[in-house]
């Protein structure tokens, strides 16, 4: 595996692997790898199709107040974890490669970015949408994979990337969870054991309201209940528990389409997130 940090180097690496006209599969990442990225680094590896990583850990997509400087950074751990999965490039660029002096773009997705982690991380999908243009750009892929774990980011990628006319398939892979059922997560790292053990309030509050809405339970009711139990496990602030239209993440008041549930909320100084499937039965 080469780790590549400069343009110049990632564009003779990727036209020397394109060569052989096998796919190119980008997997985009902030690093601090776990279970959850690896799952997406196997899936691009399938067919022997060549396979980049990115590791970038994106101020842009960073609110003022949020953990930037604390986000963990492991580069040399997960090297070697990409190196060992079979990973043809690492491409690891500084902030002022992505952004160089002078820097002025920016891509914003209107609609689908306005509610949900839009409303509570304001400039954030602006940051994503932006950075994961440029590492398309860069890398050129045939094939781009993400998590469903980031279920609003993955709707803003394919809306951007239909609207811009990219020629890349978006494929999403779901969530990949510990044993306990907790969603994995680089922030899983921030959490004292006693906060990992009342994390798991997080999935089962939204299992239980897809048990209870599937059984025809009133939406509003079932989640404002979903609310109550994070709170009562700790859970503050809780920024949404809400049930939205699986392709457009519109606001649902009845289980009428495919929908998904998601919620999202801070267990001391660590936000969390975590969504599930809910179909009309
Ligand atoms: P991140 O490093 O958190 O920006 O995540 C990089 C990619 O890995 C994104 O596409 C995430 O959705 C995906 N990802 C993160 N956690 C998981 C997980 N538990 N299961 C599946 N994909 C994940």
């Amino acid at each position: 595996m080469q780790t590549l940090r400069d343009l110049p180097a990632l564009r003779s690496a990727v036209q020397m692997l394109k060569s052989d006209g096998k796919p190119l599969v980008l997997v985009p990442t902030m690093g601090a790898l776990h279970d959850g990225h690896m799952a997406l680094v196997e899936e691009a590896r399938r067919h022997g199709r060549h396979v980049v990583v990115s590791i970038f850990v994106n101020p842009r997509q960073f609110g003022p107040n949020e953990d930037l400087a604390a986000y963990p950074r492991r580069e040399a751990k997960d090297a070697q974890m990409l190196q060992t999965a079979g990973v043809d490039i690492l491409w690891a660029p500084t902030v002022e490669i992505m952004y160089p002096a002078g820097y002025a773009t920016n891509i914003s997705v209107t609609g689908i970015s306005d509610g949900l982690d839009g409303a509570a991380r304001p400039g954030h999908f602006d940051g994503v949408a932006t950075v994961v243009t440029k590492l398309f750009n860069q890398v050129q892929p045939d094939i781009a994979i993400f998590g469903q774990k980031d279920y609003q980011q993955l709707a803003v990628i394919r809306r951007f990337v239909a609207d811009l006319n990219l020629p890349i398939e978006i494929v999403g892979l779901p969530t990949q969870r510990a044993e306990d059922g907790l969603a994995l997560s680089s922030r899983n790292a921030y959490l004292s054991d006693e906060e990992r053990k009342a994390a798991l309030a997080l999935p089962r509050a939204l299992g239980e309201a897809k048990r209870q809405i599937e059984k025809g339970e009133p939406v509003a009711g079932t989640l404002a209940q979903a609310i109550a139990s994070l709170a009562a496990h700790g859970f503050g602030p809780i920024d949404y528990v809400s049930l939205c239209d699986a392709a457009t993440l519109e606001p649902m008041a009845v289980l009428d389409r495919p929908a998904r549930l998601l919620g999202a909320a801070k267990l001391g100084t660590t936000r969390l997130i975590d969504n599930i499937a809910i179909d009309p039965v």
